[in-house]
């Protein structure tokens, strides 16, 4: 193996043709700024324009640059792993193609990294050009997420952050389906801290992350970190398992002791109606955690190779990529 990078940095495109020379400018910059020894890694997730060949121009180019291609659109948090499982740096860092990220953090992630830190997360002070909604939905969801979740995850933090070796090789061994890194990143420990930076607008294209995205992102969070929407389930389906013993001994009673039981078919409708709701809510609670059992049991590859540009034969890696038949 030849030299080891001392920094990695991952960026996942989709469909990012508009960005992606900007990008890697200003991030070339950057790094050219810094003086150590880097690889940037681009992962190609499917994208549908001219993304792949872009990539493929800048690492002809640029020899510090390695391109991933997956072999279709699987999603953000799997083109990040991928980059993760091909990374070889001393530190990687993850940022997005579109500069909402500014590159310029970096240097001082680094040098937190330096001081002995292996998580060096970025948080957002501000967010600009983020409507109103977005803004107050990602609030609110940190703050549902940590009430329910065992490890806090850091408020007004995204995928944005650096990591040192020993957290990326703790990822690597956490192969599940359904991936939130930001919270896997929280469970793995180590010594973390935050660095506060400006969200920037995004330079160009339009968000990859629609409302549906963010739900299902949400979702992921929620139930692969917590068993407390189960344990809800089971606590209300208690309380209202008392509430009908206790309308049922209300009924026997005066059925048997007065004369005025007046068919209530309307309080009967009610129950019925709410319980129904409350049932099919649970079922589908249950049916997210056995969704995940069974999409866990299948254990297929998290990812599936295209093509690789510019990584080295000999490297050897712990879980050998599936790649494409030539
Ligand atoms: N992305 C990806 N695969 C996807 C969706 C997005 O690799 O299926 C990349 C995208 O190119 C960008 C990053 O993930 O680099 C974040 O996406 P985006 O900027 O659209 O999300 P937002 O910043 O709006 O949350
Ligand atoms: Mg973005």
């Amino acid at each position: 193996m030849t030299q080891q990078p001392e920094l990695s940095v991952i960026v996942p495109c989709f469909n990012e043709e508009e960005a992606i020379g900007h990008t890697h400018a200003r991030l070339s910059a950057v790094l050219q700024g810094m003086g150590l020894t880097y690889e940037i890694i681009y992962i190609d997730d499917g994208s549908r324009d001219r993304t792949a060949s872009l990539l493929g121009d800048l690492q002809r180019k640029d020899q510090h640059v390695r391109v991933l291609r997956l072999s279709r659109n699987f999603g953000h948090q799997i083109a990040v792993t991928a980059g993760l499982d091909y990374a070889q740096g001393r530190a990687v860092i993850l940022i997005d193609a579109d500069l909402q990220d500014p590159p310029e953090v970096i240097p001082g992630m680094v040098a937190k990294w330096r001081e002995g830190f292996q998580v060096v997360y970025g948080q957002r002070e501000s967010r600009a050009g983020e409507t109103r909604f977005k803004l107050w939905t990602a609030h609110a969801f940190y703050r549902f997420i940590n009430t329910l979740s065992e490890v806090p995850i850091p408020v007004d933090t995204g995928d944005f952050r650096l990591m040192d070796r020993s957290v990326v090789e703790a990822l690597g061994r956490m192969r599940e389906k359904h991936r939130m890194l930001r919270a896997m990143t929280s469970w793995v420990g180590y010594r973390q801290t935050a660095l506060p930076y400006e969200r920037q607008e995004r330079f160009a294209g339009r968000s990859k992350y629609p409302l549906r995205k963010m739900m299902l992102l949400a979702l992921d969070g929620i139930v692969s970190f917590s068993v407390v929407p189960l344990r809800l389930v089971t606590m209300t389906g208690v309380a209202f398992s008392v509430l009908s013993v206790l309308g049922m001994i209300y009924a026997l009673v005066v059925r048997l002791m007065t004369d005025n039981w007046v068919p209530g078919w309307a309080i009967l409708f009610i129950t019925i109606l709410l319980v129904a709701g409350v049932q099919s809510i649970f079922l589908g609670v249950i049916g997210e955690y056995v969704g995940r059992i069974y999409s866990e049991a299948k254990d297929r590859p998290l990812f599936l190779v295209l093509e690789e540009l510019g990584f080295e034969e000999e490297v050897d890696r712990e879980r050998p990529p599936i790649r494409a038949a030539r």
